[in-house]
């Protein structure tokens, strides 16, 4: 077995991976904001992430793998003020902001799921952790790295560079910034009359009364500022140096380089020796953001109800289109190359499925093979191996399994004997297909037809529910709607008055 070799954004080159704990690794995955609902955007990592976990634990480690659910703490980006995220949509959608987060933790979950990502095995939460943060904000502040400012605490990002940049752990290490360039970039906030540099974030911010989650602290009531959650929960549940910190390239600066260097001061070193980042999803091209309004929820992928899309699609359809490109390559979503990455999967199952019957008896041990096809089958097995150790990548291994399609297809169709490939080619073949395909990606066979036919007897209930309220005829719709609701199934008005569904 070659050894594993991934890309360090760290060092900016490929390394061999090496444990801290021979038979053991540790990882770490920034997880999702439960503030709203996850979209396609949220697909890449925790698949990516899912497929690095799974590979590590094929290669026989045994690994603890820890992903975040952020809920609180996460400072509002888009507007002028900082404030938390959870609260704002908490005050929006007129819930409690625990109910809220609930609500999103359980579609996250349920999205997880139709995915078939395997469960971290800690999912801690940031408001399970105030204390752990609160103390390590204390260790920063008695340090000389953070300050207090009107009942606010924020990390003196110059001081640190100053001092740490001798110990080989400036600010930018990972994300190759430089101080001066990175201060021209950050935003203007209100509360930036409180800070001493403009780079500097906050550790912890102060409330205001009518601000609905806040702790107690030393510096007064408030809430955790983003960045200290994940320094605070890797330190515990991983140590204070552990093997892999995973998430998308998008958190590489300012979240994960804030990361090191809160870590940097409370622990000495940088918390993780390897950094992997995935790239990100574009839409036909551009960006997804609400600016350019093509942000697809991943119930509406499931359910087709997006003007972006022209069908629905199924999980295991997005998750194989993503696995079908490096995850440190840029990914175009279109309805096209959706639509390819359908037609692929279904050949790769039907191969799959030819290759699990065929009768292994009738193979032939010795003699009466083709020891070209022979040759150029065994090469295409084994290169599978190779290409998932140089930094995980599925994209040749999936390219490699379409080469023997037509091979599988030919002795399904009898234009080739079975006994052209001898039988240790073709168990080697059956195992690798089984391996890679279930347990490595984490693909699983959907029926498509009854997704979809779901779909339409869904739309029907929907078109008779409308009729039911037109007639004013209350009782039926109600009937439909809460029935819907106990089989997990939740209607949603739309504000066009149309309706859609998503599971729940
Ligand atoms: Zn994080």
């Amino acid at each position: 077995m070659a050894s594993l070799k991934v890309y360090n954004s760290l060092t900016r080159k490929k390394e061999v991976f090496t444990s801290i704990t021979p038979g053991h690794a540790g990882m770490y995955v920034c997880g999702p904001t439960v503030s709203g609902e996850s979209h396609l955007g949220h697909a890449r990592p925790f698949i990516t992430f899912d497929i690095v976990y799974r590979y590590l634990m094929h290669l026989g480690y045994k690994v603890r793998y820890v992903r975040n659910i952020t809920d609180a703490g996460h400072f509002e980006e888009e507007g002028r003020e900082a404030e938390d995220k959870i609260s704002k949509k908490a005050l929006l959608e007129k819930l409690e902001p625990m109910e809220l987060v609930q609500k999103y933790t359980n579609l996250f979950h349920w999205a997880m799921r139709q995915f078939n990502n395997l469960e971290p095995s800690i999912e801690p939460t940031a408001t399970g952790h105030i204390v752990e943060q609160i103390v390590m904000i204390e260790k920063i502040i008695a340090d000389g790295y953070a300050y207090v400012s009107n009942g606010s605490v924020y990390f003196d990002v110059d001081k640190y560079h100053h001092d740490f940049s001798a110990k080989g752990m400036p600010y930018g290490i990972l994300s190759g910034r430089v101080l001066d360039e990175q201060l021209e970039t950050t935003r203007e906030l209100e509360s930036q009359e409180e800070k001493r540099n403009k780079s500097d974030f906050a550790l912890w911010k102060n409330a205001a009364p009518e601000h609905i989650m806040q702790w107690k602290s030393p510096w007064g009531m408030g809430f955790p500022g983003w960045h200290i959650e994940c320094s605070a929960m890797s330190t515990k549940y991983l140590g204070e140096e552990f093997d892999i910190h995973g998430g998308g390239m998008d958190l590489q600066f300012p979240h994960h380089e804030c990361e090191i260097a809160q870590s940097a001061v409370c622990n000495h070193h940088i918390p993780a020796k390897y950094w992997l980042h995935n790239n990100m999803i574009t839409i036909n091209g551009k960006k997804m953001g609400k600016s350019y309004n093509n942000v697809i929820k991943l119930s509406e992928l499931f359910s087709g109800n997006s003007p972006v899309l022209e069908q629905a699609y199924t999980p295991m359809t997005i998750r194989f289109f993503i696995l079908q490109t490096h995850y440190r390559s840029t990914l175009d979503f279109s309805n096209e190359a959706l639509q390819a990455a359908e037609r692929g999967l279904k050949r790769l199952w039907e191969a799959f499925s030819i290759l699990q019957k065929m009768e292994l008896a009738n193979a032939s041990p010795n003699s009466g093979t083709d020891a070209d096809l022979n040759a150029k089958a065994l090469k295409l097995l084994e290169e599978v191996d190779e290409f998932m150790s140089d930094d995980f990548n599925t994209a040749k291994v999936l390219a490699n399994f379409f080469e023997l399609v037509p091979v599988i297809n030919s002795i399904r169709d009898g234009h080739l004997s079975i006994t052209a490939l001898d039988s240790t080619t073709l168990v080697r073949m059956q195992q690798t297909f089984q391996i890679y395909l279930i347990d490595i990606f984490g693909l699983k066979e959907e029926n498509a037809e009854d997704t979809g036919k779901l779909s339409s007897v869904l739309q029907l209930l929907i078109d008779i529910r409308k009729e039911a309220r037109s007639r004013k005829d209350f009782m039926t719709s109600d009937k439909i709607r809460n029935q819907l609701q106990d089989m997990g199934i939740q209607l949603k008005d739309e504000k066009d008055g149309a309706m859609s569904w998503n599971m729940i």
